[in-house]
């Protein structure tokens, strides 16, 4: 029996007023292709989207009602927000965290919670201005409040100056790690020292499926655990961690975008090209293509493999270098930092001293 994987609403309790569209979807006629002739299925008019897991087309009005119920029921059932939260959500101006920030400030009412947006400048030129320029217009439209942590502050020097030294250094580790490690480290820091009670970030269903992959085919199984819904506490230091998105795909997103009008520039990120991300986020829509629902099949096999192992350490301990909480006697952030800038390490004994201390266990 394939892996049956719990859906927030799905809309199948909508009554059918109108015959199914005569164009059943093909691969020609989903997203974005909707043939002339497509109708939503619930009301008649023009449809906008095919959404696979209903198995029909919804026009405008219903599409917006399909996502935002889908969202607000992911936040409810899983409990991802109490109400009396403080919601930092980390904005990064892509059309993912936008629409977190744009969906949460909606239900903040209902829900009970204060919203307000973390964002991190990487210092990438071409790049980041842009995406925060977007940002800064959403947040001024819903009257959130951004606060906005810099790589330059926090670790003495901006991405484009840390790639060209990881360049020098064959590229030992990629664009992407580096930044990740940093980038979590801003916003779980930030979000602290705001008081925020929950970080809550715009991974969509997407996301996870090549998250999953990727750590699959690494047989990183740790990362394959930690990668959940929501973070399973936290541990001292660390906001804990929600994905209100986590069930909806990176189409969905970027249709309620569309017809919301939540505009994000496209540009991408200068340092793609050095992703794996990338020929497997191809894959997967590749496939999905000629299978319909893959991803979602995809996701359920993640569940179930989270279910069946156990849960990974928590990171108990602090730093000795920086006190931010770590797995490990130095953190990751502190490691880079110090391969990246000779100075810091300098004055910290080494790097040979730092790496050591990174590998010891107790
Ligand atoms: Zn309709
Ligand atoms: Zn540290």
């Amino acid at each position: 029996m394939p892996a049956r994987l719990w859906s927030p609403w799905t809309g199948k309790s909508w009554r059918r007023t109108s015959p199914s569209s005569p164009a059943r979807a093909s691969r020609y006629t989903r997203l974005f292709r909707v043939g002339r002739t497509a109708r939503c299925f619930v009301c008649g008019s023009k449809a906008v989207a095919y959404v696979p897991y209903l198995g029909d087309y919804l026009c405008r009005e219903h599409f917006v009602e399909y996502f935002e119920r889908r969202v607000l029921e992911t936040l409810k059932t899983f409990r991802l927000v109490e109400p009396g939260d403080r919601v930092a959500v980390a904005v990064s101006g892509g059309k993912d965290s936008l629409t977190t920030l744009y969906l949460l400030k909606k239900f903040s009412g209902e829900l009970g919670i204060e919203v307000i947006g973390v964002a991190v400048d990487e210092g990438i030129a071409g790049y980041r201005e842009y995406k925060l320029k977007a940002l800064a217009d959403l947040a001024e439209r819903l009257g959130v409040r951004i606060f906005i942590g810099r790589f330059e502050d926090y670790f003495g020097l901006t991405l484009d100056e840390a790639v060209e030294v990881l360049k020098e250094k064959g590229f030992e580790y990629k664009p992407c790690s580096v930044c990740g490690v940093f980038r979590r480290y801003v916003m779980n820091k930030l979000a602290r020292e705001l008081g925020a009670t929950k970080l809550a970030t715009g991974h969509n269903l997407d996301d996870e499926v090549q998250v999953f992959i990727m750590n699959a085919l690494k047989a990183h199984i740790e990362g394959v655990v930690r990668e959940g819904i929501a973070s399973a506490t936290g541990g001292e230091g660390l906001v804990p961690r929600i994905k209100p998105l986590y069930f909806v795909t990176e189409k969905e997103v970027l249709t309620y975008t569309l017809l919301k009008g939540i505009q994000t520039p496209f540009v991408e990120c200068p340092y793609i090209v050095y992703a794996l991300r990338h020929p497997v986020r191809r894959w997967v829509n590749e496939v999905e293509d000629e299978a319909p629902g893959f991803k979602y099949r995809i996701l359920a096999v993640k569940e179930l493999a989270r279910k069946a192992l156990p849960e990974p350490p928590g990171g108990a301990r602090k730093c000795v270098i920086c006190g931010e909480p770590s797995s490990k006697p130095v953190c990751k952030a502190c490691l880079f930092r110090a391969y990246l800038d000779p100075e810091f390490a300098a004055k910290l004994g080494g790097l040979k001293l730092i790496s050591r201390l990174r590998d010891e266990d107790e």
